[in-house]
């Protein structure tokens, strides 16, 4: 589903990503982990188009979107972006934060907008919260109606960039278990995250990135359980 091809991204003289393949398959949940620094919000960010890589391709669907030619707003419709921080609308109600995207992006007329709204804030578990503004709900309610802003409008794939960084420790459980109903019902996710045990337990592959390379890709025992080089295990070590 998602097919990362020979990739480098620079800012002016810094290579930040120095060659990345990675290929995610339909329905595979793959976590990236490594050191600040290291290349991985860059590379997520390539990979919906936030940022433009230097050299390289990038599939999502079939779809190239380093292609000149491609329609970059179709291609990155299929794309749900979670970021550390949740950048809802304050000024909107929690089912309004759903709604305009859907209205404005996929042309959704009111009624159709709202009914997927209510599906999703209750797969979130926060259809209590329709009518409330963000401001009066938690870190972890947000990061979940951001979650389910996404899931509203049918991506093909998640992206999460430490959805759990900005959160108290008692509220991460909960994203964390939206995420993981997400990957049992089969959601193709690149998660970013220091969250060795949701690393361990929900993700296929995990991959190991340092220096804008990729040093190691392989299952959560191998990776996280039998690192095969220092720099993943000095990493871990360092983390656990
Ligand atoms: P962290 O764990 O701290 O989030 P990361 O692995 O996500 O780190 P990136 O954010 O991808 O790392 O950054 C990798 C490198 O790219 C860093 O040296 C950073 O300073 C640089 N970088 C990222 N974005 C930009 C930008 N827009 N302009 C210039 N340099 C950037
Ligand atoms: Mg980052």
């Amino acid at each position: 589903e998602i097919d990362v091809r020979g990739l480098h991204k620079s800012f002016g003289d810094n290579e930040v990503l120095r060659g990345i393949d990675l290929e995610i398959k339909q329905g595979e949940v793959v976590c990236v982990i490594g050191p600040s620094g290291s290349g991985k919000s860059t590379l997520l960010r390539c990979v919906n188009l936030l940022e433009e890589p230097s050299k390289g391709q990038v599939f999502v669907g079939g779809a190239e979107l380093t292609d000149p030619d491609v329609d970059i707003d179709a291609v990155r419709r299929r794309i749900g972006m979670v970021f550390q921080q949740f950048n809802l609308f304050p000024h909107l109600t929690v089912t309004e934060n759903l709604t305009l995207p859907q209205r404005r992006v996929l042309g959704r007329d009111k009624a159709a907008a709202a009914k997927v709204a209510a599906e999703n804030l209750e797969r979130v578990g926060l259809s209590e919260k329709a009518s409330a503004y963000p401001a009066s709900l938690s870190g972890g309610q947000q990061q979940r109606v951001a979650i389910a802003r996404a899931l509203a409008m049918g991506p093909a794939v998640m992206l999460f960039d430490e959805p759990t960084s900005a959160l108290d420790p008692e509220l991460v459980g909960d994203v964390l278990a939206v995420m993981r109903m997400l990957a049992n019902e089969g959601m193709t996710m690149m998660v970013v995250t220091h969250e060795m045990t949701f690393a361990r337990e929900v993700a296929d592959r995990v991959v190991f990135m340092d220096g804008g390379v990729i040093v190691e890709d392989g299952t959560p025992d191998q990776v996280i359980g039998n690192p095969r080089h220092e720099r993943t295990r000095h990493f871990l070590s360092r983390l656990l």
